[in-house]
């Protein structure tokens, strides 16, 4: 990779291209994200959410910011644990996916503690020191420069607080492999098409996952942006890993 391209999937793009193409598959599948998830985890992605929301540790009257939020699934369930004296702002990069998350919320009667802010991980909008606890879910992937975003992460963090990195990772069960290659590069795009009417979003997704770091680099990645303690945990054999770092 030279310094003037990026990956996006398996393609090299330029760098000031990457995040229009992947502006172009949130805004393809926003409609279908929730039952996409859905159906290609088997409903495990809610599971995956569920750790994240318990090894978050937030508490009433904490402020957190839920970074590549999309349709909210973890915006909704802070909202619920920070109570009134707290804060949650849903941030994302997308238009169409955070309205998505905003419609969501409001329907469920979400209101009041959450905000909703379209921003780039890369360049956050928030003062230094600002937030207890930050979360970014399957959204670090997408980021043209991951390092620059760990940076705005940390400045946003105060001290004290944490960030957890919910993302696909390398798989660690060999007997694993075969199958899930043939599930991402086979069924997903298919899916993708039968239901969203959209393969190459799908097999973007394939795509970028195995692109994305390890878990022993992204947990390096997070070392060098500032985070102490950083440590992982692997879900199912590694398809997924929850990344936790402090800013102490
Ligand atoms: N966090 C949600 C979840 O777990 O269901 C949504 C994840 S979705 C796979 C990835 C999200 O990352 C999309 O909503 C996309 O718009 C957002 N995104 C991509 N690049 C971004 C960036 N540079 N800054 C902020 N959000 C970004």
């Amino acid at each position: 990779m030279n310094e003037d391209t990026t990956h996006f999937g398996f393609q090299q793009v330029p760098r000031s291209e990457k995040h229009k193409r992947v502006a172009a598959v949130f805004e393809s599948v926003a409609d279908k994200y929730d039952v996409m998830n859905d159906l290609m985890s088997f409903g495990i992605h809610r599971l995956w959410k569920r750790f994240t929301i318990e090894m978050s540790g937030v508490r009433r009257g904490q402020r957190v910011l839920d970074l590549a939020g999309g349709t909210g699934d973890l915006a909704r369930r802070f909202a619920q644990l920070v109570g009134r004296e707290g804060e949650v702002v849903l941030a994302d990069i997308n238009a169409a996916m955070l309205a998505r998350g905003r419609e969501r919320l409001l329907d469920e009667g979400i209101a009041g503690n959450v905000h909703y802010v379209q921003a780039n991980a890369e360049c956050l909008p928030f003062p230094d020191n600002h937030f207890d606890c930050i979360t970014i879910a399957f959204g670090l992937r997408n980021v043209t420069d991951k390092d620059a975003a760990l940076r705005a992460m940390y400045r946003v963090l105060r001290p004290g607080g944490r960030l957890l990195v919910l993302e696909f990772s390398q798989v660690t069960l060999p007997v694993l492999r075969p199958l899930y290659d043939f599930y991402s590069f086979k069924a997903l795009p298919l899916m993708g098409r039968l239901v969203a009417n959209d393969a190459d979003s799908y097999r973007y997704l394939a795509e970028s996952i195995r692109m994305h770091p390890d878990q022993e680099t992204l947990k390096a990645m997070m070392a060098a942006a500032g985070f102490e303690r950083c440590e992982y945990f692997n879900l199912n054999g590694g398809i997924v890993a929850l990344h936790r770092g402090y800013k102490l």
